[in-house]
Formats: structure tokens, sequence, C-alpha cells
């Protein structure tokens, strides 16, 4: 992606500056743009290819690229559709999401790396004068005077760079610089797990639908990524440490008892290079704003990947984001602390809503804890599932839709 306005300039003004393109920052800057406000990306890294990230483009991300009218253009992109997500436990298998019945136009989560969906939304908010990108920019701090930020600082390939905002939104992630600049309070909730990602190879014989594979003690997630499989592996935290004391073929052993793969596929993970941690975590800002700055997305509220819903989320906090400040900057009036407040409280309970059904779907009922054996085996909300089937229809709305549903405004 190009630099514009780099080399020559060492301090820039834009009325609204985005820390991190993300898909809530790279959402909201799409959205600005098109509504004429001057807005400015900055990205850290040099490209979109990198770490895994959230996969899932849910029904309610596509209703909005629907809205935008890039739907057909978008699902040309290489992608898996899914109708419904399912888990094996023990030798059953259980649908626990059913999206086919939703009351929208695309009834499927698409799977598609997240770097393609974030080119594609970088291609269409490129298209506009008022759009800049800056890749490889760390933002590393906040101008603020008197308690007010009106900027922020970057360092780039061409050196140190400071930006002038009306507004700046943090959407650079769970470990946000702007948070912590902005000295935003965090609540953090429940016990951390750990994912381990790896690649395995697709051949004849294998499932053929996306799913989720309990089991005893850990959770396994098969990725359809065209060519391979990009699995999950859930583990309590700490479990990769102790686990690489007894050796990389104790680790095959401990994934050969929950991927539904076969057990020779696992030769595939020939170092530990080649299985990445990933700490996730579930936490929120106490208040997502302070003058002159916002914060959207994960770096509001880290999601746990349960139920995949983070992108989801990231992107309707962007919507909502925009039907706010649009009509506000288009009246030339200046962006104050009750539109700030009017974001949060319209995203906050979705916000609330979703981590408190993470957590609770990741404990167990009470008479499981109870009993050892039982402890061990699928959480709650799978056995209620597999006991009452029609539930696979509210998780496939919860999931694919969320709380509160976001539309465009403008
Ligand atoms: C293990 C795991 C699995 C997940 N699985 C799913 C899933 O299947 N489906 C799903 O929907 N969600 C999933 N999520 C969550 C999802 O990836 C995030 O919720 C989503 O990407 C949040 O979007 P965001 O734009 O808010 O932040 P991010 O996607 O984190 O984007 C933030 C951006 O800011 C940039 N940045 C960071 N710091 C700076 C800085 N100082 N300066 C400039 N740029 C900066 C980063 O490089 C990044 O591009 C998963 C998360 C984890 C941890």
């Amino acid at each position: 992606m190009e630099n514009r306005d780099m080399e020559a300039v060492r301090s820039i003004k834009t009325t609204v500056v985005i820390a991190g393109g993300g898909p809530a920052g790279m959402m909201l800057g799409l959205l600005l743009a098109r509504a004429n406000v001057d807005v400015t990306v900055i990205e850290k890294h040099s490209d979109f290819l990198r770490d895994f990230r959230g996969d899932t483009i849910h029904p309610s991300t596509l209703e909005i690229i629907e809205q935008l009218g890039f739907i057909k253009e978008f699902l040309a992109l290489p992608h898996t559709e899914a109708r419904q997500l399912h888990a094996e436990i023990g030798d059953q298998k259980v649908t626990i999401a059913d999206f086919s019945w939703l009351p929208v136009k695309n009834r499927f989560i698409a799977f598609m790396p997240q770097w393609d969906f974030l080119n594609f939304v970088a291609g269409k908010a490129g298209q506009y004068e008022n759009f800049r990108l800056l890749m490889s920019a760390p933002v590393t701090d906040l101008l603020q005077t008197g308690g007010r930020v009106h900027g922020l600082k970057v360092e780039t390939p061409d050196g140190p760079l400071t930006i002038e905002a009306d507004l700046v939104v943090g959407a650079d992630g769970r470990n946000s610089v702007i948070r912590d600049k902005a000295g935003l309070e965090i609540e953090r909730f429940g016990v951390p797990t750990e994912v381990l990602w790896m690649r395995l190879s697709k051949q004849p014989g294998d499932p053929t639908e996306t799913m989720g594979h309990a089991g005893p003690q850990q959770g396994f997630v098969l990725i359809d990524r065209g060519d391979y499989w990009q699995c999950g592996y859930v583990v309590r935290k700490g479990f990769f440490a102790d686990i690489k004391t007894k050796g990389l073929e104790a680790f095959r052993e401990r994934v050969a008892e929950v991927c539904p793969l076969p057990r020779e596929r696992l030769s595939e993970i020939k170092s530990w290079d080649d299985a990445q941690l990933l700490t996730v975590r579930i936490d929120r800002l106490k208040q997502w704003w302070k003058p002159g700055v916002i914060c959207i997305g994960d770096a509001a509220h880290a999601m746990s990947p349960i139920g995949g819903v983070g992108v989801n989320l990231a992107i309707q906090d962007a919507v909502a984001t925009a039907n706010v400040l649009v009509p506000v900057l288009s009246s030339g009036r200046s962006i104050t602390d009750v539109d700030l407040a009017a974001i949060e409280k319209r995203r906050s309970f979705p916000t609330k809503a979703t981590q408190r059904l993470q957590l609770m779907m990741r404990s167990k009922n009470k008479k499981d804890q109870a009993d050892a054996k039982r402890a061990k085996g699928p959480p709650a909300f799978v056995l209620a599932i597999m006991r009452f089937p029609l539930l696979a229809h509210l998780a496939g709305r919860l999931i694919g839709l969320g709380f509160r549903r976001e539309k465009l405004k403008y």
C-alpha cells in the first residue's frame, strides 16, 4: 500500500485519525471516506498478512457489505461457506449453530483469510481521495493538552510524524497503545486460555466441513482454508509451556486425542515453530472514550474466540461509530463528549451480553463441576444443544447476527 503525503510532510492534519488497520479500523475508514470525511488510518505492519486472526465473516457483516453494494464482488473472492457449525462429541456429530433460517440474504458464515477481507476493504476505501492509509507506521503516543486528545505520534520509515485530528479512534486491537496512553481503565474477566494454531494439509477423505471437535479436556477447531486446514487447539493457560518440556512427540500425542484427522498427519508438525501460541482473554474498557479519543473493536473489548464473533463485533462498532459521526461532521459541528458517549452507549450492551455469554459457555454447570469425570466432558451449552437441537437456531442467531445488529444509516 502506498504511503501518501509521507516524504515531504512531518506533521499532517486530518479530521479523524484511526490507529489500527484491522477489521474495525479499516471498515470505519471506508465508511467515513465514503461520507466525504477526511480520514487517515495508521497501521503498524507493512501488509495485512500476518498472525492468525479471525477468519469469519458473519451474516451481519455480509449484510453491511451488501448495503455497501459490494457483495457480488466480495463473494467472488476465494472463501468457503458454512450454513451450519458442527461439533464432534465422542462419536456424535452435533449441529451447534444453524444460520439457514436467519432473516437476512446471506445465511452463512464466509470463511475467508482476514488479509483478503482487509485488502478488499482497503481497495474500496483507497478509491476516495479523502482516505489515507499509512502502513509500517506504529502509533507511539497521543497528543494531549489539558486532558484533551488532539492527535497522535507515529513512527514511520521516514522518521517520526505527528498527526493533528479532531478525533482519534483507537482500533489497534487487544494490546492497544491508544487505550494505554489515554489512561482508559480495563476490566478483565475469566481465566485466559491458550490457542495453538497449526496448519495441516487437506487430503481426500477428510471431514467436509469446518467444525469444532471437543475432546475430553480440550477443544479442537478445523477451519477450511482451501488447500489446508487451519487448526486451533484450545487448551488451559500454561499447557504449552508444560508440554514443551515433554517434547514434540508428547505434543503430537495430545493433539491426536482430539484431532479428527489421521494420526500420521500430525507428523507435519516438525518443530515448535509450526505451532503458534495465542493467549485468549476477555476484557473491556470501563469507559471507551475521553475527550478527543474513543476506542472500538478489540481495543475496547477483547473477545474470546468462542463463537468467532470478534470480527463481527469490531465491524458493528465501526458501523455504529460512523452512524454517529457522519451527521455531526457533515453538519460542520465539532465532535463532542456526548457524541462519543452515544457510540459507547450503543455498543456497550451487545459487548457486555456477548462477553457474558462467552463466559457462561466456557464454564460447566454446577452439577458437572462437582462430578470430576463429567467436568472433563463438553461444556454445558453443547450438552444443552445435544438435548434440545432447536437451540442450534438460537445459537445461529447469536453468532450470526449478534445482540444488536447495526445497519448503515448513511
Ligand atoms: C486465538 C483467536 C482466535 C480468534 N478467532 C476468531 C474467529 O474465528 N472469528 C472472529 O470473528 N474473531 C476471532 N478472533 C477475534 C478477532 O480476531 C478480533 O476480535 C478482531 O480481529 C478484532 O478486530 P479489531 O480491528 O478490533 O482489532 P485487530 O484485528 O486486532 O486489529 C488491530 C490492528 O491494529 C494494528 N496495531 C496494533 N498496534 C498498533 C499501533 N501501535 N500502531 C498502529 N497499528 C497498530 C494491528 O497490527 C492490527 O492490524 C480471534 C481472536 C483470537 C485471539
